[in-house]
């Protein structure tokens, strides 16, 4: 039973109290595989040998509800999910709001455990892991940007203050802000207002994943933010996805019709269930609600999508 304050609270430890070890990206490869899991999940993992070609996240059937109040009444979420996210590139998540997409995630970080089915990270039971080796494997780009005070710099390092001057340059470099932060008057060490102003939205989006980067996560989830970036900020975002999504597993939910036309796949969600799975193109071809979906979207790229009817909240 965990209300969502203490969600809340495990999720801010979890940036607080730093890690003991800088997980490395592939460490994912380097998990035991399936059947190895009667060890002590608290103990140590072990290490298995090298194998890049293992998913990064798999679903199998799970099942999940909600518990809320005191007669244990259920309400049933996820109804059997099932897909698999490869090691890299990056997957879209879409779907209706209420669909299930956030309580996915949330299974994926182990705020939560499944009710039934089983979720795995680099083949491994999630459950047979010990918490910090999956809080250190997956990275969230938190969209609430609140917490923007201090300098450039604070913000990067807060969740890794051991971080070092080389990897916060990569870091940086990969989400697109080295021009960025060069044009501030103190660069890294610039001081920014409240809310982070002095960047505008898109940059702090990609300060977000900047700051994630430092962890070295082998799964990067991003709940993409509703709000409309301008067309130059859309395609650095793109652009960073892409470079990302190179050295680890990106999930992204999404809103926007440019995040998802990239995508190496797609998982259409609908009602707690996957409904659809696939690349854009054929999604457009075969699957009615994500044409709706994309249609929904079509003030954003003119000319891209073949007009839908119905609008759909993405
Ligand atoms: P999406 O992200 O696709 O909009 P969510 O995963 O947030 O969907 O929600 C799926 C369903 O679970 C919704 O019906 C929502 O009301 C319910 N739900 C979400 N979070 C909770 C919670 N903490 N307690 C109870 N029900 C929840
Ligand atoms: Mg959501």
């Amino acid at each position: 039973l965990v209300s969502p304050l203490v969600m809340f609270f495990m999720g801010v430890g979890q940036f607080v109290q730093g890690r003991a070890a800088v997980q490395r990206v592939d460490e994912l490869a380097r998990l035991p595989q399936e059947g190895n899991e009667s060890a002590d999940a608290a103990g140590p993992v072990p290490l298995g040998p090298l194998a890049p070609h293992r998913p990064a996240v798999e679903f199998h059937d799970v099942r999940f509800a909600y518990r809320r109040g005191k007669q244990e009444e259920k309400s049933q979420v996820l109804h059997g999910v099932s897909f698999s996210v490869p090691a890299r590139g990056l997957t879209a998540v879409v779907g209706p709001s209420g669909a299930g997409k956030t309580t996915m995630f949330q299974l994926i970080e182990r705020f939560y455990a499944a009710d039934g089915g089983r979720v795995q990270l680099g083949g491994q039971n999630i459950e047979a892991l010990p918490l910090d080796t999956v809080r250190g494997l997956v990275g969230y780009v938190q969209q609430d940007s609140a917490a923007m005070r201090g300098t450039v710099r604070e913000n990067l390092t807060y969740a890794n203050p051991h971080a070092g001057e080389d990897a916060i340059q990569e870091a940086v470099e990969m989400a697109g802000l080295t021009s960025v932060i060069a044009n501030l008057p103190q660069g890294l060490d610039t001081e920014l207002g409240d809310q982070g102003s002095g960047l505008s939205g898109g940059q702090r989006q990609r300060l977000c994943i900047a700051r994630t980067l430092l962890q070295k996560p082998a799964v990067m989830l991003l709940d993409e933010a509703t709000s409309n970036l301008d067309s130059d900020s859309e395609r650095d975002f793109r652009d960073v996805l892409r470079r990302v999504s190179r050295q680890c597993a990106v999930i992204a939910i999404a809103h926007r019709i440019s995040t998802v036309i990239d995508a190496d796949k797609i998982v259409v969600m609908e009602g707690g269930r996957v409904r659809a799975t696939g690349v854009h193109r054929d999604l457009m071809e075969h699957d009615e609600l994500y044409r709706r979906l994309a249609g929904s979207q079509l003030h954003a790229e003119p000319g891209v999508i073949a007009p839908a009817t119905g609008p759909v909240r993405v």
